[in-house]
């Protein structure tokens, strides 16, 4: 099984540049999609929050702010770019009083709809375009005449023309100037979980905290621990990135790639496996969405405390001070994104 493609003679631009577009949110994504969209001669309405500390920002670009709800009034193509975990309260809200027949109802990622979260009436397009990159990667290829590659998926077409405004949509972003790829909200959901669980953000971010901790247990200096299990892996991450593995393998040292084939089995055993397919299944059958979305309910109190108590590792202080001592790097802290 391989993937559809498309590519810049696939979108028909006018598609887009009839609509009048609401994107709802005017972070990561939303600044990206809305200010592309209007580089790309769209009607774009940005839909905030009164009182959004991101309105002045966006008013300031020439972009049109309006409220969530009056923002989905005014559109007839309304895309979803606020954080997943609140998108059902906002379409409850601002979104379904507003959709009339033959509106489009986009997504940049499949979690409310696939899992039931949101359910739009069946007279209205339901499509995802999902860039497979951060939103400031987006704008600041588009703006060099570039693109991000995305993601294209059907859930509903109750007008007949839902991918080929989904196509004309990601064209308005720029995406398809690097290319797009034909999933479902199912397969693009589910991997997307998958990926940041097992390995993105939970698999590297355990990996990096036992190896430091092995090193610094066995009375390493947590300094020399840092530079070798964290700040190293992203010159091999961009080794993967480049070339794939072989790549990666074909870069590192002789001593190194030995050291890989023979004891990387040992840390990703068949147990490791075994809890990768229980993960996914509790992806699959919608465990994990129904876990997040009563700890959201709750106020997330799991997810807070875990927070704090993972910024007083020693990893991240002794990280923050041998960070300084690099100002080729630029920082990045929580703080400095506000
Ligand atoms: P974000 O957290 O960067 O931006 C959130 C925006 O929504 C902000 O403007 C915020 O003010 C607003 N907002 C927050 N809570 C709100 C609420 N309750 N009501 C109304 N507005 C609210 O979000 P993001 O990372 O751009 O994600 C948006 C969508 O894009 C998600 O579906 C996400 O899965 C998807 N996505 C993100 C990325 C990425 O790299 N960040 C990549 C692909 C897809
Ligand atoms: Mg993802």
């Amino acid at each position: 099984m391989s993937a559809t493609m498309y590519y810049e003679d696939d979108a028909d631009h006018s598609l887009v540049a009839a609509r009048k577009v609401a994107v709802l949110g005017f972070g990561s994504q939303g600044h990206a999609h809305a200010l592309n969209l209007k580089d790309s001669g769209v009607d774009v309405a940005v839909g905030l929050r009164p009182g959004s500390f991101r309105e002045s920002t966006a008013s300031d670009a020439g972009l049109r702010v309006l409220t969530p709800s009056d923002a989905a009034a005014w559109a007839d193509l309304i895309m979803v770019l606020v954080p997943d975990q609140y998108q059902q309260g906002l379409y409850a809200e601002a979104i379904a009083p507003n959709l009339q027949e033959g509106d489009a109802l986009f997504f940049a990622h499949g979690f409310n709809i696939h899992f039931g979260y949101v359910a739009p009436p069946a007279t209205v397009d339901v499509a995802m375009v999902a860039p497979k990159g951060p939103g400031h990667l987006v704008r600041r290829q588009y703006e060099s005449g570039s693109g991000v590659p995305a993601l294209v998926a059907v859930h509903q077409d109750a007008t007949g023309g839902a991918k080929a405004l989904a196509l004309s949509y990601a064209h308005g972003i720029g995406a398809t100037r690097a290319g797009v790829i034909e999933t479902t909200f199912k397969a693009e959901t589910e991997t997307d979980l998958f990926g940041e669980q097992v390995i993105l953000c939970g698999g590297v971010d355990e990996l990096i905290r036992a190896a430091f901790e092995t090193l610094t247990d066995a009375g390493y200096e947590p300094e020399m621990a840092y530079f070798e299990v964290l700040h190293e892996l992203k010159l091999i991450v961009d080794l993967l990135f480049e070339g794939g593995l072989s790549w990666m393998r074909y870069s590192v040292s002789d001593t190194a790639e030995y050291g890989d084939v023979t004891r990387g089995p040992r840390i990703v055993t068949e147990q490791t496996r075994a809890t990768m397919r229980q993960i996914l299944g509790e992806i699959q059958s919608g465990a994990f969405a129904k876990e997040w979305m009563e700890e959201v309910a709750a106020g997330t109190p799991n997810l807070l405390a875990a927070r704090r108590a993972l910024a007083e590792h020693e990893v991240e202080t002794v990280g923050a001070d041998l960070r300084n001592m690099m100002p080729f790097l630029v920082a990045k802290t929580p703080e400095d994104d506000q």
